[in-house]
């Protein structure tokens, strides 16, 4: 792990961690610099605010994609840190911040800065998606997002009655619903066996299942095993 930290970078913003090595914090910023989307994501800052004006999660928090875009646009490894700590989980990736008149995309340098996170195996990246390894399953095992029999009034008691009246008749429902590939109860819409083969390859190729590992090592184990049960099937070997 590096220890020296380069001059020309700027460093004096009030530490969040003072007990973390800043060669490790700076390592960790060189890894969000040296990603390939960074290039077209930051171009400086007019400090105009209009990405803070449009951020849903701004209105709710104590977060700013201004703060972000800034931090990185100066170079500034040790906020940065902070921010993979604390803010970078508050922003709903809704990327309503690309009317940035600067053409920084805000929103795209936290998910580079979250993918950093969750390879490092931050405890905060593993905290902030605790919470999500269920719709991690869904998504990764079936392909689909959040699936309609998820949709239990146990779960969603502050939607009112209408939860049990969708729930008890999901079937109906769905089959109401135009488009036939919405006909299922268990996955959002209905997945070709080749888009989820191709799928499977991307996830087990591009390294994005291993990263399910540093986060939850059980779910990890699990979708593995359904996808390499599923490939073995087809007689793809990897
Ligand atoms: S992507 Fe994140 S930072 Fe950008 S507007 Fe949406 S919530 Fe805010
Ligand atoms: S909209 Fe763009 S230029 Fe304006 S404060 Fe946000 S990041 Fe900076």
């Amino acid at each position: 792990m590096p220890t020296a930290t380069p001059a020309h970078y700027k460093n004096d913003s009030p530490a969040g961690f003072p007990d973390v090595d800043p060669g490790y914090k700076h390592r960790l910023f060189e890894q969000v610099m040296a990603d390939h989307r960074m290039p077209d994501y930051i171009y400086g800052c007019y400090e105009c605010g209009i990405c803070v004006a449009v951020c849903p999660s701004a209105r709710f928090y104590d977060f700013s994609p201004r703060r972000i875009a800034q931090a990185v646009a100066r170079q500034d490894f040790e906020l940065v840190f902070q921010q993979m700590q604390e803010d970078i989980w508050e922003c709903s990736q809704c990327f309503s911040c690309l009317r940035c008149p600067r053409g920084n995309n805000p929103g795209g340098i936290i998910t580079v800065m979250r993918e950093v996170a969750i390879n490092e195996g931050l405890a905060t990246a593993k905290q902030a998606l605790e919470g999500y390894s269920r719709i991690i399953y869904k998504i990764m095992s079936t392909g689909t997002q959040v699936s309609p029999d998820m949709l239990q009034p146990d779960a969603f008691p502050d939607w009112g009655p209408e939860v049990k009246d969708v729930s008890v008749n999901l079937d109906l429902w769905r089959r109401a619903l135009p488009p036939e590939t919405h006909h299922t109860t268990s996955t959002g819409w209905s997945v070709s066996e080749r888009t989820l083969i191709e799928l499977y390859l991307i996830w087990m190729q591009t390294g994005a299942l291993s990263m399910i590992k540093d986060v939850d090592e059980g779910l990890h184990m699990i979708l593995e095993e359904v996808m390499e049960e599923r490939l073995e099937e087809e007689g793809i070997e990897i």
